[in-house]
């Protein structure tokens, strides 16, 4: 008899963007004239820009010719792109890595979900609370994060980040945290973490011998110059974190998919009897079994953002969206609305007014507005009473969406 692994059954059935979906096509049935606008899902909308679809193109025509033709590449991916990781995204901020620290993935969401196979079962995990679920679900499914009571897992530390804490997580003090989540800037608050504020996280991890793990995923979004873009920035990091990276965000691969993770050398774990182990080599064998490594041509269209076209086009998406935050920061403010967000993340977090639930403003909006947001509840307990607008929509979207939630507003 085949057992199941019945952790999987302890979760929930419905994903928030599926209940999302389903509120939204109860809505377009009993309004089929209304024209929804969804400020909702995070996905981008604008286009591969051309210096990345020009290295596709010339990556596609050598698998075409008997030299060119690449099968099975390295699992770790290819050194041409993860020579211009270092050099591009670490060594101009004074961070050295060796380039057997970098480790291609296919989109950070596998790496962020897959590198809890690391640790053991019964290591405490921490969160920040609203936070991406992809960390506490994967922790579920192979049991080490409890059972699910009233919106909560049993063995999953959170870590509340709400407009009364800036934001910022404290440290947890009553108890010990093996392995904590930070993601900045954070999805879904839009929220950031200065150096300072990051050196207390990193000189706790290593006080207490806690691994960290950063899902950097929008740090191109950062333009404050104090806002660390790794946390590789902090001294002591390389001890205590794994860093994820991503092209979704960064240059519209959310179907291309491509990123990278850093795992450092210096980084080590325990046995129980107390020897240490460093973590590079297994995540590598971890992946050498697993994963057959990202397909060339992502990774060839992934090197392109470094050339000096590449930058400047992918900035100029960036830009685009960034414009979109700021009119809605703006607009959202001007109507009278508790705005978080915005300026470092495309991502705007906003509570709801008169102390509506996440899910009672996700549904005025859509019936008043017709305009979709995500409830923020759908992201963690202390998301309730807030909903998420991200800034990926065209300009024409956005501007609309405002528009209607001004004349709807008032
Ligand atoms: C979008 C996102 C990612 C990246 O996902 P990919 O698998 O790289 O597309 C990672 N972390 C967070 C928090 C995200 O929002």
């Amino acid at each position: 008899m085949a057992l199941v692994n019945e952790h999987f059954l302890k979760l929930p059935n419905n994903y928030l963007f599926a209940d999302i979906a389903k509120k939204v096509n109860a809505f377009k049935v009993t309004h089929p004239k209304a024209d929804v606008i969804s400020l909702g899902i995070g996905d981008v909308t604008q286009p591969l820009c051309p210096a990345v679809i020009e290295a596709m193109h010339k990556a596609v025509d050598e698998m075409g010719t008997a030299e060119g033709f690449r099968g099975y590449g390295p699992e770790l991916g290819y050194e041409f792109l993860r020579e211009a990781i270092l050099k591009n995204d670490f060594l101009p901020r004074g961070i050295h890595l060796d380039i057997d620290e970098i480790f291609i993935n296919d989109g950070a969401k596998s790496d962020t979900g897959n590198i809890q196979e690391l640790i053991r079962w019964d290591n405490s995990i921490g969160v920040t609370d609203p936070i991406y679920p992809v960390y506490i679900d994967s922790n579920v499914m192979i049991g080490r994060a409890g059972v699910l009571n009233d919106g909560r897992w049993s063995n999953v530390i959170y870590m509340p980040c709400t407009a009364e804490n800036g934001f910022i997580p404290s440290i947890p003090e009553d108890c010990h945290v093996d392995v904590i989540y930070l993601c900045y800037p954070n999805n879904p608050t839009g929220t950031v973490i200065s150096k300072q504020e990051l050196r207390r996280w990193v000189n706790y991890a290593l006080k207490n011998d806690t691994l960290i793990f950063y899902d950097a995923a929008y740090q191109a979004y950062i333009t404050d110059p104090d806002i660390p873009r790794s946390i590789y920035e902090i001294r002591g990091a390389r001890k205590c974190a794994i860093e994820f990276h991503s092209y979704s965000k960064t240059a519209g691969f959310t179907g291309v998919r491509c990123g990278y993770t850093i795992v450092p050398k210096d980084l080590t774990a325990a046995t129980l009897d107390g020897k240490r182990i460093p973590l590079n080599p297994l995540w590598n064998r971890r992946q050498s079994t697993k994963f057959n490594g990202t397909n060339y041509i992502s990774q060839r269209a992934a090197e392109a953002i470094y050339t000096p076209d590449g930058r400047q086009q992918v900035q100029q998406t960036i830009d685009y969206y960034m414009q979109n935050a700021h009119q809605m920061l703006d607009t959202l403010r001007r109507l009278g609305y508790e705005c978080y967000g915005g300026e470092n993340a495309p991502y705007i977090w906003m509570r709801t007014p008169d102390t509506s639930s996440s899910w009672q403003f996700f549904e005025q909006l859509l019936y008043g507005a017709n305009v979709v947001c995500t409830p923020g509840v759908g992201f963690g307990p202390s998301g309730e009473g807030y909903v998420r607008f991200t800034a990926f929509g065209s300009h024409e979207h956005t501007e609309e969406a405002l528009d209607r939630i001004e004349k709807w507003s008032k």
